[in-house]
């Protein structure tokens, strides 16, 4: 085999990119050859075709324009592929033999830094973990906005803490030493439920030493503890170093946000609670709208919606930390005027962090100048707005505010308003900026005012009334001259072309001026390209300043976010304090209140303590509302640690250190495990992790097995909670064994709800109001009719249940029992309404006029809480 020297040169570099499509260039083309060429064309659509190269087959080879590769590299990233871009790194005219070529840049899923790559409203990150034994170290970065985190996960069940933290951030790639494909179940396990593409360092590259000095060089704020506890954060904070530095070949000065943390530093949410909450996107199709955030977001830039994804997804605990953010979402509700116009300038702000990212990679064009300046534009603005605030947290915010006048000025002296998109083509730099580069403006435009007298000059001169100067990229300036003057063409004209109806022609003088403006043209072109240079260089050594100052208005942007959501939707705030008494009195759910359209949401309170009210059992039939409710106690929790206000009329947020679920069925048959298995091992990893200061919603535990095996199961996991010994956590347990109503006797602690439901005739009303007291009735046959199972089959089933319960005494007890709460249930209603006829006089008329008779439970109820609002609103 006699490989072409290109071809030598090819492998030379594919051998270090073996697990990259290799993008070589090969003058305005990127080809791909081999296997790369063969994968690439069916995933781009591009035809294959085949090159010599010196073996005895041609080679596969396929290739794509350069100046559209963006489009093709984000489809192979979109594949799962990593993309290395070659390019010939030396002047191709300058070359003697084969034109050098390198690796400039290898693009990856969590590297890429292109606008049309990335969701402005998330962060894209990488991660890299160091596994020794059964400990771990983690680092998280972003290259486009610079931040740089890192952790040691060492105690404790730390596999499930690792998957918590990767379903945390939610990484577009992972990379992961060899020591992590040992454990098999767990490498599956990230596998399947992360959508991450997984890279596995080698392991020459693990050097202990040699990656602590790296990251020790890096980040000037590193901690380095005498009892090891951050060691394996910043071994894995080298290695992501390392894997940064050798994809972007760049400097990467500007990821100075470096920030070492402990795990137990934010609420926990472990990873099926995060998608059961559906704190970020729904559980079904993975939509924003549907979700917590999409309720929460009415943020103004994209760096505060990331910002809010990122409170989101780590709750504080720290009660003081957590009362600063609700003081300054109070400040904003009161300060309306101010807030609107706040939210009206930050609407003028671009994505300062991530073009700040591309700054210092080097890959801003003018466009990105432009947009940058319009935002600092608005600085002195926002900064002067928020003057008349006083809390802690938006006067420190607007301290942080660095107005960077001089950046703004010198894009506002030096780069014109409507620049191209291409840097390398002159047109960007402003008159009078650079006395060169008006210099060699001016010795353009005299060659070309010299042209056009020329022109007349010659007209008269020779009497060819139509002669022409004009020009082109081969010929440059020239003469031209129609069939019908040939007589007239003096002597001194030379001839350089003939078309079919006229004659081209030069002259010395000509070309004497062509020499100065295209020499002109040419320098400006070069001088253009190497201001900007020097401008986009200046900037980007001033990335700390601008990062405080994104970071400012992000946060501006998510508490104002927070007053607008929370005066739009009715959220009041929480006292949030240690007392460990979650107590909401007309608690809501903020997503299901925010997309019911015909009902009105039904408000319900909730106490738990760590005394008396540690547990709460509720029953009541399928469809009434349980998961509901649970879930909207959940979410409130969190709600309020995040400092946002809360959907209920008066709140009480003991804090909680972390929030477990287990809700719903989570069938995860391509993991080999049963409904029932997998919730066992959910249950599994609650009682082992969850602490008296957790809260825990817990739905329908137990069931899939045999009632007695459920039922027994059910029973003891509540015997364990509620033990303060063991856990004592703060619980709702949904359930549809009534027997565990009899728990509320014979232990401390644990309190029984019901959720009302109304008989109409054969069917039930659903009132959707929790009560204390237990549920006597499953009401399962009323649903399924109203599931739509066939008439027959719930006729055979009444019969059945008939026969059950005539056999058990005990069921008619109940049923009596029943009657009298729903009784007073409706005693309740009638109060509320006699609250509405001493509140309200002028809605009194109304209801007299109101037809009450044709109304459902149902309906009365949606009235009577309209009723109460308009009241509570006069
Ligand atoms: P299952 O036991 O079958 O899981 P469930 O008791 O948990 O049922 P949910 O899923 O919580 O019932 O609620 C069923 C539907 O009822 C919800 O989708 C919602 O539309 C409505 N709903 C629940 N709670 C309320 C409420 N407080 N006010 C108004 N509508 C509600």
């Amino acid at each position: 085999m006699n490989l072409t020297p290109m071809m030598q040169q090819y492998f030379e570099i594919k051998n270090q990119y073996k697990d990259c499509i290799l993008f070589f260039r090969l003058g305005d083309f990127y080809e791909m050859f081999f296997e790369d060429a063969i994968k690439a064309s069916k995933e781009l659509e591009i035809t294959l075709t085949g090159r010599d190269c010196g073996m005895e087959e041609r080679a596969p080879m396929c290739g794509i324009p350069f100046h559209s590769a963006e489009n093709y590299i984000s489809k192979l990233i979109e594949k799962g592929f990593k993309v290395a871009i070659c390019e010939q790194v030396e002047d191709v005219n300058a070359s003697k033999g084969i034109v050098k070529r390198d690796v400039v840049r290898v693009v990856t899923p969590g590297t890429v830094i292109e606008s049309s790559m990335l969701n402005e409203k998330v962060n894209n990150y990488i991660m890299a973990i160091y596994n020794e034994k059964n400990s771990y170290g983690i680092a998280i970065a972003e290259i486009t906005t610079g931040e740089f985190y890192a952790a040691s996960v060492l105690y404790g069940n730390t596999k499930s803490k690792l998957i918590d933290e990767i379903s945390r951030y939610n990484p577009s790639e992972l990379l992961v030493n060899e020591n992590f494909l040992n454990d098999k179940s767990l490498y599956k396990h990230v596998k399947e439920k992360f959508n991450s593409y997984i890279s596995i360092v080698d392991k020459n590259i693990i050097n202990k030493s040699d990656l602590i000095e790296r990251a020790k060089n890096n980040f000037k704020n590193l901690i380095i503890d005498d009892d090891n506890t951050y060691e394996y954060s910043i071994i894995s904070s080298g290695i992501l170093l390392w894997y940064l530095e050798n994809t972007q070949k760049v400097n990467l000065d500007h990821i100075k946000n470096f920030k070492q943390y402990k795990l137990e530093e934010y609420m926990i949410i472990d990873y099926s609670s995060r998608r059961n909450l559906e704190l970020t996107e729904t559980l079904r199709d993975k939509k924003r709208k549907g979700s917590l955030i999409g309720v929460l977001d009415r943020t103004k830039t994209s760096m505060g919606a990331r910002l809010l994804k990122k409170w989101i997804e780590q709750p504080l605990i720290n009660v003081s930390d957590i009362n600063e953010r609700l003081e300054a979402v109070m400040e904003f509700k009161e300060k309306y005027m101010i807030r609107n116009e706040i939210r009206d300038n930050l609407k003028k702000v671009y994505d300062i962090e991530r073009l700040m990212g591309k700054f210092v990679l080097g890959k801003v064009n003018c466009r990105d100048l432009i947009s940058f300046k319009e935002s600092l534009k608005q600085l002195p603005n926002i900064k002067k707005i928020m003057s008349e605030c006083a809390s802690y947290l938006n006067s420190s915010n607007r301290e942080n505010i660095d107005t960077l006048d001089d950046i703004f000025f010198l894009i506002e002296k030096s780069i014109i308003d409507e620049p191209p998109i291409t840097i390398k083509e002159g047109n960007i730099i402003k008159d009078g900026y650079n006395s060169e580069v008006d210099k060699y403006r001016t010795a353009s435009k005299e060659g070309k005012d010299w042209i056009k007298e020329f022109e007349k000059r010659e007209r008269e001169a020779t009497g060819i009334k139509n002669l022409k100067v004009k020009y082109n990229r081969i010929f440059g300036y020239f003469l031209e001259v129609t069939k019908s003057y040939f007589s007239l063409i003096p002597k001194n004209y030379i001839r350089k072309q003939t078309l079919s109806n006229c004659e081209r022609f030069i002259t010395d003088d000509l070309k004497k001026i062509e020499e100065t403006i295209l020499g002109a043209e040419e320098k400006v072109i070069k001088l253009e390209y190497d201001i900007f240079i020097r401008i986009r260089d200046s900037i980007a050594s001033q990335v700390e300043r601008v990062k405080l100052t994104s970071n400012s208005l992000s946060k501006i942007d998510v508490i104002c976010s927070f007053s607008e959501v929370s005066e739009r939707e009715n959220y009041k705030c929480p006292i949030v304090d240690e007392s460990g008494i979650i107590k909401l009195v007309n608690g809501r759910h903020p997503v299901v209140e925010a997309f019911l359209q015909e009902e009105v949401f039904v408000p319900n309170d909730t106490t738990l303590d760590l005394s008396d009210n540690r547990v709460a059992i509720i029953t009541g039939p399928n469809m009434a509302g349980k998961s509901t409710y649970m879930r909207q106690v959940a979410l409130i929790t969190l709600m309020a640690q995040i400092g946002c206000f809360v959907p209920a009329d008066d709140a009480t947020i003991g804090i909680v250190d972390r929030i477990f679920t287990r809700v719903g069925a989570s069938d995860d048959l391509s993991s080999g495990q049963s409904t029932f298995m997998v919730e066992m091992a959910e249950v599994a990893n609650i009682l082992e992790n969850s602490t008296e200061n957790s809260l825990l919603i817990l739905d329908e535990i137990g069931r899939g097995t045999s009632t007695f095996d459920g039922l027994s199961i059910a029973w003891a996991v509540i015997e364990y909670i509620v033990n303060k010994e063991k856990i004592g956590a703060r619980t709702l347990f949904a359930t549809h064994y009534h027997e565990l109503s009899e728990l509320e006797d014979k232990i401390k602690g644990i309190k029984n709800y019901c959720v009302l439901v109304q008989e109409k005739g054969e069917d039930i009303i659903f009132l959707r109001k929790i009560e204390r007291g237990g549920a006597d009735d499953s009401y399962g046959i009323e649903v399924a009719k109203l599931a739509g199972v066939p008439r027959s089959v719930i006729d055979r089933a009444k019969e059945i249940l008939n026969d059950l319960e005539d056999n058990d005494l005990g069921k008619k007890e109940i049923k009596s029992k029943k009657k009298n709460r729903l009784i007073e249930g409706q005693i309740d209603l009638f109060k509320l309404n006699a609250e509405i006829r001493d509140n309200g006089s002028d809605i009194i008329e109304e209801i007299k006029n109101k037809n009450i008779e044709v109304l459902t439970p149902i309906e009365a109820l949606n009235y009577i809480y309209d009723l109460q609002k308009r009241v509570k609103k006069g």
